[in-house]
């Protein structure tokens, strides 16, 4: 048995920096978190080749005093924790004091430093965490820490690192994740002399995710913003309709600290549930404000990970205000109503010079009536609708009168004439029907578009998806067994092979939703009855298609399994690009649509588009 040895401090310095320095990114997080917690207003993040010959930080920060220049270096060296009460609101990124020492023991270091107000700076030179020199510097205020030649003692480490490139876009990402957590902070970054990205530091949520993100991810997304018993959520998320192949837009933020977060992630995801494709992904940029004794950040080497006190309140907090988001709503409803904007569509730069309401009021799908601001639609926010009684397609392929109590808003004056006289809802009256804008169907392109003028507006509905969405949000709702109908003729089903097994594990839940399916031998099956809402012509073909959703999804959970089988109900049943359809099915699809109940169908593919007048104008060259 080999004698137990305390380790050489040296030697446990290499240790801690495998911990801590993983790689340049590392390096580059924790340099960024120091001057973060120094309270610099600026940083400016330098990298060369990847990180492993040079990274340097630059801030303008409180700076070191000459005596504390060398000790920082010193492991547990930290002014940021005293005593273990202090480990239990952490308010800093950095409290271990592990950093600096783990760097400076794999790399050489140079560090100038000057506090606030000092006369003169200091220079602190380190190779291997040893000082070979210090004293004073000119220099400006706050602080630079160059790091050069990473890992030059530490080979096996070496050996680890990707290429050059793979390095520099982690340092790039590393960066940027601690940016996007300081709106308040204006953040450079430079690789090998070019800016890789800027960041303005005004304080504005909005600018900051704008100037790091980009454009295109920008001008996706909804802001939100919820608070529950001092615990606070703000920030963005995409729009169904923008999602994405992977996580890797997903930015979650607790007291300024980037965090990735299982918790998190689920509940954004699934506020999104059953609007947005199987395999797409939200993004956003979500911040959390939680009182610092409520979240433990010390359990993890890298800070990345926390433990929340409260994990329910924390995901429903979460979960209902991204809900929230994208129902047009605000849950706080502290914030005013928002402004009215002529056009809907995002405009370059706008992301940057407008407000979070102004930009949520923009980016609602359906614009606002420009002259009636007191009776606005689409951000479903005022309008209170009743459930609307949505129609079977029996009804839909009859010339049945809809039974839904679509009421007009009373003619406004100076705009645009009434909707056509169309004979709906003659019989049900009901008080709290929702009051639509004045509009005017005029007809339909391609059989596919129902055209709809809505004040200075022309509202592009695709009859399917919305058609799709009505269906799939009663079928959801209906928490009865689903009308089923028997099939006159039984059709035979020959399923894959695999896939018989499938329908024997699903056929319970199958024969709920109205699907009544018996093993006929040989490996093929009767279809005896399908839900109300298909034809017996889709019968089978319904049937493959759920079947091949459910292969494709391995085991999904019941809930999953429902919802994809709805989908599948849903779509069949709904009305079909290509098909002529009656004025009073266009009515009802398109009362939905303007009182802001759907805007994406179950596939997460948006309902309608507005084309403005100022857009036509343009296209006519009328106006520049
Ligand atoms: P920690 O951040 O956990 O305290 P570090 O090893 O990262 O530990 O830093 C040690 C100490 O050095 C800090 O507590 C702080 O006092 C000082 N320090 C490090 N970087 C800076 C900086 N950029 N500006 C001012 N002080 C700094
Ligand atoms: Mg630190």
């Amino acid at each position: 048995m080999p004698e137990i040895q305390i380790l050489d401090p040296h030697v446990a310095d290499l240790i801690a920096a495998g911990e801590v320095v993983e790689r340049p990114a590392s390096v580059v997080k924790e340099l960024m978190e120091n001057a973060f917690d120094a309270g610099a207003q600026n940083v400016t993040v330098e990298i060369r080749g990847g990180g492993v010959p040079y990274i340097r930080v630059t801030d303008d920060g409180c700076g070191m005093a000459p005596e504390d220049a060398g000790v920082a270096f010193l492991r547990h060296a930290t002014s940021k924790l005293r005593d273990e009460r202090g480990l239990e609101a952490i308010g800093t990124m950095g409290f271990r004091g592990e950093a600096l020492a783990a760097i400076s023991a794999v790399s050489h270091i140079e560090l100038t430093t000057r506090r606030r107000g000092a006369r003169e700076g200091t220079l602190v030179t380190l190779t291997a965490g040893e000082i070979q020199e210090m004293g004073p510097a000119g220099c400006p205020e706050g602080t630079t820490m160059v790091v050069r030649d990473l890992f030059y003692n530490t080979p096996a480490r070496l050996k680890f690192l990707k290429s050059d490139r793979s390095e520099a876009s982690a340092c790039v990402q590393a960066a940027l994740r601690c940016a996007l957590g300081r709106p308040e902070v204006s953040v450079r970054m430079l690789r090998d002399g070019s800016e890789e990205f800027f960041s303005p530091g005004d304080g504005r949520q909005d600018s900051c995710v704008y100037s790091l993100l980009g454009r295109e991810l920008a001008s996706s997304l909804l802001p939100c913003r919820g608070e529950d018993e001092g615990m606070k959520v703000s920030g963005f998320v995409s729009s169904p309709s923008a999602g994405r192949g992977n996580r890797a837009a997903q930015f979650f933020f607790c007291n300024g600290r980037f965090i990735k977060s299982q918790l998190l992630q689920a509940a954004l995801e699934q506020a999104y549930k059953n609007s947005l494709l199987t395999g797409r992904y939200p993004a956003c940029a979500l911040y959390l404000e939680l009182s610092l004794g409520s979240v433990d950040v010390n359990v993890h080497p890298a800070k990345t990970e926390v433990k929340f006190s409260y994990e329910k309140r924390v995901f429903d907090l979460v979960y209902h205000t991204v809900l929230s988001a994208l129902q047009g709503e605000d849950r706080s409803g502290a914030e005013p109503e928002p402004t009215v904007r002529e056009t809907p569509a995002p405009k370059q730069d706008f992301f940057r010079s407008m407000s979070a309401e102004q930009y949520r009021a923009a980016r609602s799908p359906v614009p606002k009536a420009p002259a009636k601001p007191e009776q606005p639609f689409g951000s479903g926010m005022t309008l209170r609708a009743p459930e609307m009684p949505i129609q079977t397609r029996m009804d839909l392929y009859t010339d049945a009168k809809p039974t839904g109590p679509v009421e007009k808003a009373p003619p406004p004056t100076g705009l645009a004439p009434a909707a056509p006289s169309v004979p709906v809802e003659k019989s049900v009256q009901n008080v709290e029907s929702p009051r639509l804008p004045d509009h005017k169907i005029l007809g339909e392109a391609m059989k596919t578009y129902i055209l709809v003028e809505v004040g200075e507006q022309l509202l592009l509905i695709d009859k399917h998806a919305a058609h799709e969405r009505m269906n799939f949000d009663r079928l959801k709702a209906a928490d009865r067994k689903i009308m089923s109908q028997a099939l006159l003729a039984p059709v035979t089903l020959r399923p894959d092979t695999g896939d018989g097994e499938l329908l024997e594990q699903y056929g319970e839940l199958l024969g709920e939703l109205g699907f009544e399916i018996e093993p006929f031998g040989r490996g093929e099956y009767i279809i005896r009855s399908v839900p109300a809402d298909i034809l017996p012509s889709d019968a089978a073909p319904a049937l493959e298609e759920i079947l091949e959703k459910l292969r494709r999804g391995k085991t999904p959970d019941p809930q999953s399994a429902r919802d994809e089988i709805l989908h599948t109900v849903a779509c069949k049943a709904a009305i079909k690009a290509g098909w002529d359809t009656s004025r009073a099915e266009q009515e009802r699809i398109v009362a939905e649509v303007l009182c802001g109940r759907i805007k994406y169908c179950p596939h997460g593919r948006p309902v309608s588009a507005v084309l403005t007048r100022k857009d036509l104008d343009k296209m006519f060259k009328r106006i520049v």
